[in-house]
């Protein structure tokens, strides 16, 4: 069976044996692919491939093993540089995910930001993207500015031109919101600082996930996303930063691996990308997010993007029929995340009914409580689907989600 216009969607469910099992004695419908998604064979395979006759320590030794599984790091980094279209391979510092990667800029930027200074970043961000910036403020005694949106979800870039100003370090602000499913107009945004001479950030968390990421095009100077929101293993994700700017920056951490010459005097930092990895990498998470790029490449990031917007328009269809319905995020780009409460009722409540219907969704505030106080709700349901998921599951989570709602009324 062939989903939209083709998409071969049985096919790529095959990939993914997890989904094929019942829960609560109901064939399991997964739409928490916000939080994480599920993985294929082929990056499953590629991670047990590494150990069962690849696996060694990298830049280390003269041994033959550590010399293939150095190449096979540096491949990755090489390929996952292509995807995102990054001028070399050295602007790709493997983190732990997006969470790290921001905190690593954090650390890096702290002797950039001074008392007065400012950061921006915008209403709808992940705490991720927001505490880390937020902390740095503190410590340095300098502002936090926040760009607001309207009710629907659209970030008010008119404000944003007003707010930066000389005193402006750094825009930090998320590609795709999670909870809104708002894809920000990123190119505009970039354009917007770049004039006034302010670099950016992108929290790409969700926009690895659900759209095609240029960071030259974009002229984004720092992109950070997470392997385990794009079909690859959790523990591995990427900041990448121009070369000019992670140059400039001091290191994150320090130790093996990011040193170049060490005495009890001084010691001088390797060139980058090592300067920002100290330690043993997380190998194995690297293959594996090669793995799943290639993997999603297969099928086409356009073609994965056009699918999800097919079932994003049916789900918001089908969840409009039920009474006390109301759609959090109705921006005018959105990405495949629908969050949604109905009135007189409590996301938990709805969310735990769901799942007893076989329904994996997510509750609550979505790691976004200042966004939730901006909309002056407590929480939401989530469903967020991916390339995985079918018209059949939007039919199930809709004939649930009115069934539920029966049940609580
Ligand atoms: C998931 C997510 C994060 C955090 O990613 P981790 O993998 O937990 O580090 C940050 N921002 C957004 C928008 C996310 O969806």
């Amino acid at each position: 069976m062939n989903d939209f216009n083709n998409y071969p969607v049985e096919k790529i469910r095959n990939d993914f044996p997890v989904l094929s099992q019942d829960v609560n004695g109901k064939p399991l419908v997964y739409l928490d692919n916000g939080a994480t998604t599920q993985k294929p064979v082929a990056v499953i395979n590629r991670i047990s491939e590494y150990y069962l006759k690849e696996n060694s320590n990298v830049h280390r030794g003269v041994h033959h093993l550590s010399q293939v599984a150095t190449g096979l790091y540096e491949n990755a980094r090489q390929y996952i540089a292509n995807y995102i279209n990054a001028e070399e391979s050295s602007e790709i510092i493997f983190t732990r995910g997006t969470t790290e990667a921001i905190n690593l800029l954090a650390t890096a930027l702290r002797p950039w930001v001074n008392a007065g200074d400012e950061i921006v970043v915008s209403v709808m961000e992940h705490h991720s993207n927001m505490v880390p910036w937020q902390q740095l403020c503190f410590e340095r005694k300098a502002k936090l500015k926040v760009i607001p949106m309207d009710m629907e979800g659209n970030l008010d870039l008119d404000m944003l031109a007003k707010m930066l100003n000389p005193k402006t370090k750094l825009v930090a602000v998320t590609h795709i919101s999670n909870v809104l499913g708002t894809v920000n107009p990123v190119k505009e945004i970039i354009d917007i600082a770049h004039n006034a001479g302010v670099p950016v950030l992108l929290d790409g968390a969700q926009g690895i996930a659900h759209e095609v990421v240029d960071v030259r095009e974009l002229s984004a100077d720092f992109y950070a996303f997470s392997g385990h929101k794009i079909y690859a293993p959790m523990g591995i994700g990427v900041l990448y930063g121009r070369k000019t700017w992670l140059r400039r920056l001091p290191p994150y951490q320090f130790g093996g691996e990011m040193i170049d010459q060490v005495s009890f005097e001084r010691t001088t930092f390797n060139e980058l990308p090592y300067k920002y990895e100290a330690g043993t990498p997380n190998v194995e998470g690297a293959l594996g997010l090669e793995a799943a790029l290639r993997y999603v490449s297969e099928t086409g990031m356009e073609n994965i993007v056009r699918h999800e917007e097919e079932l994003l328009r049916l789900a918001e269809k089908g969840l409009e029929e039920t009474d006390g319905m109301r759609i959090i995020g109705k921006a005018n780009k959105k990405a495949a995340v629908l969050s949604f409460v109905v009135n007189g009722i409590h996301p938990y409540d709805l969310g735990t009914l769901l799942d007893q219907m076989g329904i994996a969704v997510r509750t609550g505030h979505h790691c976004a409580q200042p966004l939730m106080d901006y909309l002056g709700i407590p929480g939401t349901v989530r469903a967020s689907f991916a390339m995985y998921n079918t018209k059949e599951d939007v039919n199930a989570f809709i004939k649930a989600v009115e069934k539920a709602v029966e049940m609580l009324r």
